[in-house]
Formats: structure tokens, C-alpha cells, sequence
């Protein structure tokens, strides 16, 4: 957005409560890679230049990659200003931040989707001497206690910490609700390769079906890694993890989890399949069936027959519950009436109902790819357009 309001000669500061990169720097666990490849993180003005276009930046990369592309552009970032409220004006909007005050007329929220775990209120009822921690808390296996550990979700962040927390020797069980499962490579090519090629991460906000339930569907089942393999179920059923059914609830030392893992697993495996029949329609179209592998499918989710419906956390030995159950935004700070009664900032495509304020970086918020590194450039484009229009017609929407 800066490089957008730039090129517009708009006057803008960007204030970062921490440094540059700051949810790269203290909320991702030490070994994550990007889940996109390389070459798929396009910011406006700046792509990747070096001779690994198709692997996965370590965190340290990432948060070289922005802090040079915020020097390359010449952001002009306020580090260590945390906004504490913003008002609305006669004329625009008043911020503060614990060193000052400033007035502006407009506004872009750009402070991220996923600033906090969410974590059911069932957390309370587990007994004391089981540490719960989020993705935003866990860093490696040795922060954990030894003995058995429940990870709470299958998405990206659930596979990937099962997968690692298992690795370490701690057993893992992980209860599984709605999840999208995706195959890191299909037909010779990185999925997100196909997704980007296909339209897929271009699908529009406004041209979809039901947009409330796209922006909340969880993120693909995917990893970024050296030998670039697939992580989803099959991978940690062969390794040892145990499969378990949603978590429905924690009463006495006692996990209780859904019956619905079969079904969730079949739906997760036909939306996939749904997905790679997608993908397989548009490379015949565009000619390329001869140039790449044939279409094929994957092995179904392997579920064992009676997945157990419930667990005694103490004698199966768990230690941590790890809730990789989703994030939610905090806007704690934001005190103009836009909120839904589910806590959202109403806005269509990021113009947000309060003339003058944008938003930024949500699932869906104009498109698919709206909440990837590489979803920022057309987002920023369309609304700084909006946003100049809103100043040159003296702040009316
Ligand atoms: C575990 C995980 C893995 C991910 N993997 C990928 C991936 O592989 N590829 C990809 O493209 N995307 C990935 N994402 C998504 C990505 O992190 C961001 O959602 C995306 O980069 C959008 O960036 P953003 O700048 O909008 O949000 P953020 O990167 O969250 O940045 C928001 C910034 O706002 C600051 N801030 C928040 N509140 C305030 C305040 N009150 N005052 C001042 N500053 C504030 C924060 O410190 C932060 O620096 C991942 C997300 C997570 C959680």
C-alpha cells in the first residue's frame, strides 16, 4: 500500500507497533518456512530475483525479503508506534500511539488477520498440569514438556507442528475438524503453481458464491520444505501420529471428540479433488496436457474404522494441548463503530464503512490470494485507487 500511496504522491506513514516484519520476527515458530514458493511473493515493483524461484524462505529469509523491499521503496515506517485508538474527526481520523497524536483523512488497517490464537473457551476446563499453547506460542519441540502431546487442528499450522512434535519423540494425537487437504506437488508442478496459473488465487470476492463462508475456511494443509514433500494425514498416520475426531469438548480429564472424522476427511479429499479437476480443465484449455504429467489421484485419508470418541488426558499422558484452531484479528485499538457483532470490521473488499478507511491482508478480502504476501500488490492497487478518488473528491465516498 505505501508503494501504491507513493507512486500517488500521497503524503502516508506506516505505523508498526514493533520493527518491520513483526509477526515474522516474534509469532512463527523457529523451523517454519513460507508455504508459498519463493517466486510467489510478488509485492508491487519487487520480485524474487535469486536461483531458488521454487523453494520456501526460512523465517530469517522472509524478514530480510520485507526489510529490504521497505528500504527498496523507501517506507516511510515508524517502528515501535503502537496504535492505541483511532477516532473518527469532522474531517478525517485522530490516532494515537503511546509517543503522539496525528490527524489524517484516511486510514488503511493493515495490522494483520492473525494477531491472536483463537482458542474455545473449553481450554479452561483442562486440568492444571496440562500447558496449552498456540502457533503464536510455540517455537520448537523443546518448549514442551515430555509425554504426549494433543494438537488441536488440522490446517497448515496443526500438521506442521504434529509433524515436528512427533519427530522429536513426544507422541502426538491430533483431533481433526473441517480441513482443506492439498498434495504439495501434482502433474510435475507446486500446487500454488497450478492455484496462480489457473485463476484460482484470482478468484474475486464478488464473483464467488457464498464470500462469508470462503473468508472463513481454513488455510490449505500445506508446507514449505527442502524436499518439498506433502503433509497431510496420510504423511502423519505413517509416521505414528494418531488420528482423532474434532475436539467436541474437555470434562473431568476427559477429551471428548466428534464421530464426524471419516466425513470430514472424505469432504477434505473431494474438495481437493475438486480443486485438481479445476486445475486438470484449465491445462487442457491452455494446451499444456502434453507438457506436464498426467492428470491422477491421490490415495484417499486413511481413517481407522473406530476412531476413539474419547480420552483420558492424564493416563494417555498429555502434556500440552497445542490449539491450532485459527487466529483472529484484535482491533482492541479501533475505536470507530465498524464492528460487527462477531467482532469483524464490515467493509465490502476492503472499503471499509467509515468513509476513508481500508483494509488489508484478510482471507478473501478481494481475493483468494488477499491474505498471501503475493495478494498485496493488486489489493493495495485497487484501493489506493479508491482512496485517491475519495481525496481528490474532498473526503466523500
Ligand atoms: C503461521 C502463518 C504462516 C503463514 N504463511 C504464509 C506463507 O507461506 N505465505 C504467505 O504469503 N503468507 C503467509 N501467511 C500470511 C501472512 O502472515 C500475512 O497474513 C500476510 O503476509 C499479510 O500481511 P500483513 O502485513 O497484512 O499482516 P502482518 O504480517 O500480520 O502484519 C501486520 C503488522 O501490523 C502490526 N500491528 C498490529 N497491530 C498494531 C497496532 N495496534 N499498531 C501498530 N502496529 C500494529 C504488527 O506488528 C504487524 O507487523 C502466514 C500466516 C501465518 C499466521
Amino acid at each position: 500500500m505505501s508503494h501504491c500511496l507513493s507512486a500517488r504522491s500521497i503524503d502516508h506513514v506506516i505505523l508498526e507497533r514493533g520493527e518491520v516484519a513483526n509477526s515474522w520476527k516474534t509469532e512463527r515458530w523457529d523451523s517454519l518456512r513460507l508455504l508459498t514458493p519463493n517466486w510467489l511473493s510478488r509485492l508491487p515493483g519487487y520480485s524474487y530475483q535469486g536461483d531458488d524461484p521454487d523453494g520456501f524462505r526460512t523465517m530469517p529469509e522472509t524478514i530480510a525479503f520485507l526489510e529490504d523491499y521497505a528500504t527498496a521503496i523507501s517506507a516511510p515506517v515508524r517502528t515501535h508506534s503502537r496504535v492505541t485508538s483511532v477516532r473518527r474527526t469532522d474531517d478525517g481520523y485522530l490516532l494515537s500511539t503511546e509517543q503522539e497524536e496525528l490527524r489524517c483523512r484516511s486510514v488503511v488497517v493493515a495490522t494483520g488477520a492473525c494477531n491472536v490464537g483463537r482458542v474455545p473457551p473449553m481450554a479452561e476446563a483442562l486440568l492444571p498440569s496440562i500447558r496449552s499453547l498456540t502457533p503464536i506460542e510455540y517455537r520448537n519441540p523443546d518448549q514442551l514438556e515430555r509425554g504426549g502431546v494433543l494438537v488441536v487442528g488440522a490446517s497448515a499450522s496443526g500438521t506442521q507442528i504434529a509433524e515436528e512434535v512427533h519427530r522429536s519423540g513426544r507422541p502426538v494425537t491430533i483431533a481433526v475438524g473441517e480441513h482443506i487437504r492439498a498434495p504439495r506437488l501434482y502433474r510435475g508442478r507446486d500446487i500454488k503453481w497450478w492455484m496462480d496459473a489457473a485463476g484460482v488465487l484470482d478468484d474475486r470476492y464478488d464473483e464467488i458464491d457464498d464470500i462469508g463462508r470462503a473468508r472463513n475456511v481454513p488455510s490449505l494443509q500445506l508446507a514449505g520444505s527442502t524436499d518439498r514433500r506433502t503433509v497431510d494425514l496420510n504423511r502423519l498416520t505413517d509416521m505414528g501420529v494418531r488420528l482423532v475426531g474434532r475436539l467436541a469438548g474437555v470434562a473431568d480429564g476427559k477429551a471428548q471428540f466428534s464421530g464426524s472424522l471419516l466425513n470430514q476427511c472424505a469432504l477434505s479429499d473431494l474438495k481437493m479433488n475438486r480443486l485438481l479437476e479445476r486445475i486438470d480443465a484449465w491445462a487442457t484449455v491452455h494446451g499444456l496436457d502434453s507438457d506436464v504429467d498426467p492428470p491422477h489421484r491421490f490415495e484417499p485419508t486413511r481413517v481407522e474404522s473406530s476412531p476413539p470418541l474419547g480420552m483420558d488426558l492424564r493416563a494417555e499422558g498429555i502434556r500440552t494441548v497445542v490449539w491450532a484452531t485459527g487466529f483472529r484479528p484484535d482491533y482492541s485499538w479501533l475505536d470507530v463503530p465498524v464492528l460487527d457483532r462477531k467482532g469483524r470490521i464490515r467493509h465490502d473488499g476492503g472499503v471499509v464503512d467509515s468513509p476513508g478507511m481500508y483494509l488489508m491482508g484478510l482471507p478473501f478480502l478481494r481475493r483468494r490470494k488477499s491474505s498471501l504476501i503475493d495478494g498485496a500488490a493488486d489489493d493495495a492497487r485497487d484501493l489506493s485507487d479508491h482512496l485517491v478518488r475519495y481525496l481528490d473528491q474532498g473526503g466523500q465516498n
